[in-house]
C-alpha cells in the first residue's frame, strides 16, 4: 500500500478519513458478511486504493464504487480499466445519494469514511428504495450504537433511525492495526439486513424522527415532559397508553416497536 502511494505520488488526506484497510483476512470477512454473489449489485463508498473493490468485483455481477478523492479515482480508473462490470464514479457519495434514491436490488459493502459514516448510512436506509443489505466498516463505537439494545448506554437516535428499516445481524471487531495509517480507535464491520415488513408506514417516518430526536435530546429526562414541547398533552397521554408506556419513562427505556406505536398514535 505504501508502495502504491509512493509510486503514484498520492498523499493521504485526513479529513477524507483515509485509513486504508490492508489486512486481507478482514477484507475477505467483509466480503463474506456482505453475501456477495454473481447475481448481486454492490455499491461501495470510498474504494480508496481498491483492495475491497477488487475482491467485490471478483465475486459480484456489478459494482459501483464512488470515490471523492480525484487522485484516488484516477488511480483506480487505471488499475481497474479492464473490468467492465465495475463502474467508478468521482463524486461526494453523500451528495450523490441525495439524488439517487432507488437501491432496492443493491447491497452496500464498504469501509466508510468515518466522519460521514452515520449520515451515509441514514441516507441509504431512508432512501425511497433502500438497499437489501448494508455491510459497513466504521468506528467500533458507532457499530455499538447501531446494534444497541433498549436500555443500553449506546441506545439512541442513530440505532433507531437505521433499525426502523433494518435488522442488525451483528458486528465484528477490526483492530486499528489492520489499517494504514493506524487510526486512534478500533473499528467494526456491522451488518444490517432490510426488514421484510416495514415497522411503520413511510409517510410517518418524519414524525418518528421528531419523536426520537426530541426524546433523546435530554437522555435523563422523562420523555413525556420533553415531547410536551411539540405535542398536546392529551394526545401524548393517548399515545403513551397505546404504546404501553408509563408517564415517567425515559427515551432509553422505550423499544423501537413502542416508538413506532407512539408515532402512529400521534399521527391519528
Ligand atoms: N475502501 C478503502 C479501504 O478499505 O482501504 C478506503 C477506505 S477509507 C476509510 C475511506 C475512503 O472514502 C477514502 O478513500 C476517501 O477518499 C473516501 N471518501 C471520503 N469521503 C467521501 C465521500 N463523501 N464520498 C465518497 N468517498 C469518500
Amino acid at each position: 500500500m505504501k508502495l502504491a502511494l509512493a509510486e503514484h505520488g498520492l498523499r493521504l488526506t485526513k479529513s477524507l478519513g483515509q485509513n486504508f484497510l490492508h489486512d486481507q483476512n478482514q477484507i475477505r470477512r467483509i466480503v463474506s458478511a456482505a453475501e456477495t454473489g454473481p447475481a448481486d449489485k454492490i455499491l461501495e463508498i470510498g474504494p480508496g486504493l481498491g483492495p475491497l473493490t477488487e475482491l467485490l468485483a471478483a465475486k459480484a455481477g456489478e459494482v459501483l464504487a464512488i470515490e471523492k478523492d480525484k487522485r484516488l479515482f484516477d488511480y483506480l480508473s487505471q488499475k481497474f480499466s479492464t473490468l467492465s462490470h465495475l463502474k467508478l464514479l468521482h463524486a461526494d457519495a453523500l451528495e450523490y445519494l441525495k439524488h439517487h434514491r432507488r437501491w432496492r436490488d443493491w447491497k452496500l459493502a464498504a469501509n466508510l469514511p468515518y466522519s460521514v459514516a452515520s449520515p451515509l448510512l441514514v441516507e441509504l436506509a431512508w432512501a425511497e428504495e433502500p438497499p437489501e443489505r448494508l455491510t459497513a466498516t466504521l468506528q467500533l463505537e458507532v457499530a455499538r450504537r447501531i446494534d444497541a439494545a433498549t436500555g443500553s448506554e449506546y441506545y439512541g437516535v442513530l440505532g433507531l433511525l437505521l433499525r426502523l428499516r433494518y435488522e442488525s445481524r451483528g458486528w465484528f471487531k477490526i483492530p486499528a492495526a489492520c489499517f494504514f495509517p493506524v487510526p486512534e480507535v478500533d473499528s467494526a464491520c456491522i451488518v444490517l439486513a432490510r426488514r421484510a415488513e416495514p415497522l411503520l408506514a413511510t409517510a410517518l417516518h418524519g414524525t418518528f424522527t421528531r419523536i426520537v430526536k426530541r426524546g433523546f435530546s435530554q437522555r435523563r429526562k422523562m420523555m413525556f415532559k420533553l415531547l410536551k414541547e411539540d405535542w398536546p398533552e392529551d394526545a401524548l397521554r393517548r399515545g403513551f397508553d397505546v404504546a404501553a408506556l408509563a408517564p415517567r419513562t425515559r427515551a432509553e427505556e422505550v423499544s423501537l416497536e413502542q416508538f413506532a406505536r407512539l408515532t402512529e398514535a400521534l399521527c391519528l
